[in-house]
């Protein structure tokens, strides 16, 4: 996410149902052919370019989402069957699961309800915890360890309307933009057998999530256009509706945006960028396509190819923040495209350079953010460095340097591995900033080659997974081969005054 920024930073910058007859009249209906088959892994391949599809020879380690739903842009509404095919990858028997409802989320402004469920055909309690961020469903008999369970959601979603000033804009309808971000149900993680359930705190990104494969059919008004984490794969007309097929591939979510906007498009290493802009903003739109392009350009040569078929960028109103991205769609706030703001082409190369750090490699973003923000901003410095050259990459270090010292002459230096819970006024400086410095000290402690290893070594080994602040040490201290205790314990653990690089 981009929330703020000035000069050159900132910164901020269902086995379901196999025919099962439903034992509540109430349960979702699946006579709809596309819940009685399991997800079509092959049908993937289409979001993946043809090099990538390979990467589809691990999808036993993600669940599969199949969805049906109907949008109206009017009501501001989303509303549909969603089955999740799930599997339990922890060693003991699970006896409950749980999805995250991120519309419920005050901040959000919206609702999401789960109108009914069942688990393998058995109708099972709607349970909502905290505040309806979460959905908890108790399993009618546990589910062993390496099994699977078939869930049926029978959901609708509601956005806000011109709610950007308010509440997140990242789900809102608001001038001829109805952004659906997390507008799905989605289940929870476990990490080492546990669920990770504490709600996410309103600072940054609020998504931590694992690689999923999604199968998404939406039906919505002609004269809308449907911009999804997807790639289409069939879509038919039915009088004034359009119904349209999204395969996600390996993805950590799937957002929709409706719009009626004009785009433009461009094709990079096979991957097609498309930008969508108001119809008075075009030169707004095409600069927006052009910086995506040079920086997926830029990052697929320096950190490794960007495996999927799309990525799209959205011109939306966000007042809180600049720019936010989500697995292959980027929403940018719409004041840059028209100059009222600075810095249009930064914050989309930042929203690009997430598609790697935070997408693609996941993090946990809510305690530690800086292993996709710093490295986010610390592309920023990439990208001017291969476009402009040493001299743009020094500017772009400078904002970076500035915003950290402020911080930390004012007494709020911070260790880089820290909860955004415990990161207040100090969020940009140490996450962004102090995280984006971290690796320009690391480049000139193990020296280019090496740190061109790490780079890509690390997206190599995390890609679709999820690494944490060690797994950084670990593939840093491999590409060099040298121990990085001491400089790792300075920067991350603790807040000792490190050399700014
Ligand atoms: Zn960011």
């Amino acid at each position: 996410m981009v929330v703020y920024r000035r000069l050159l930073l900132m910164a901020l910058i269902a086995a379901a149902l196999w025919g099962a007859a439903l034992p509540l009249s109430a349960a979702p209906q699946v006579s709809d052919p596309l819940f009685i088959a399991p997800l079509d892994v092959q049908r993937q391949e289409a979001a993946l370019l043809p090099a990538f599809s390979a990467d589809l020879d691990a999808a036993g380690e993600w669940d599969r989402y199949t969805v049906r739903a109907g949008i109206d842009p009017e009501k501001r509404t989303i509303a549909g069957i969603a089955r999740l095919e799930y599997t339990n990858r922890a060693a003991d028997p699970l006896d409950r699961i749980y999805f995250y409802l991120f519309p419920n989320l005050p901040e959000f402004g919206g609702r999401l309800d789960i109108h009914s469920a069942t688990i393998d055909g058995v109708a099972v309690r709607v349970q909502y915890e905290s505040n309806r961020f979460l959905l908890r469903l108790d399993l009618p008999a546990p589910l062993p360890s390496g099994a699977s369970a078939g869930i049926l959601l029978d959901f609708s979603a509601t956005a806000p309307l011109n709610a950007s000033q308010r509440y997140y804009a990242g789900f809102n309808r608001e001038r001829g933009v109805l952004a659906l971000a997390s507008a799905l149900p989605m289940a929870a993680r476990r990490v080492d057998g546990v669920w990770q359930l504490t709600t996410p705190l309103f600072r940054g990104d609020l998504v931590t999530s694992d690689t999923a494969l999604y199968d998404v059919t939406l039906t919505i008004p002609a004269a809308w256009t449907a911009v999804t984490t997807g790639t289409a794969i069939e879509s038919r007309i039915d009088g004034a509706l359009r119904t349209t097929r999204f395969v996600s591939g390996p993805q950590r979510d799937f957002t929709i945006v409706l719009t009626r906007f004009p785009s433009v498009s461009a094709e990079v290493d096979g991957t097609r960028i498309t930008s969508y802009f108001r119809p008075e903003n075009p030169e707004g739109g095409r600069a927006a396509l052009d910086a995506a392009a040079n920086a997926l350009r830029v990052f697929n040569r320096r950190f490794g190819p960007y495996p999927l078929a799309e990525l799209d960028i959205v011109q939306i109103d966000a007042r809180k923040f600049l720019g936010v991205e989500y697995p292959g769609l980027i929403m940018i706030d719409r004041r840059l495209y028209a100059g009222e703001r600075e810095g249009l082409e930064i914050v989309v190369v930042h929203e690009v350079a997430h598609q790697w750090w935070y997408s693609l490699v996941g993090n946990d973003v809510q305690n530690e953010a800086w292993l996709d923000e710093g490295l986010t901003s610390f592309a920023q410095v990439v990208y001017q460095e291969e476009t402009r050259g040493a001299l743009a990459a020094e500017r772009e270090l400078d904002g970076f340097r500035a915003t950290y010292l402020r911080a930390r002459q004012a007494g709020r230096d911070a260790p880089l591995k820290r909860p955004v819970s415990a990161l207040r006024g100090n969020y940009t400086a140490i996450a962004y900033a102090k995280g984006a410095l971290f690796f320009q000290a690391l480049r000139l402690r193990i020296g280019e080659p090496a740190f061109d290893r790490f780079l890509r070594d690390y997206y190599a080994a995390f890609r679709y997974r999820i690494a944490s602040s060690n797994d950084v040490r670990v593939v840093a201290e491999r590409a060099c081969a040298c121990d990085l205790g001491d400089f790792y314990r300075d920067w991350v653990l603790t807040a000792a005054p490190v050399a700014v690089p």
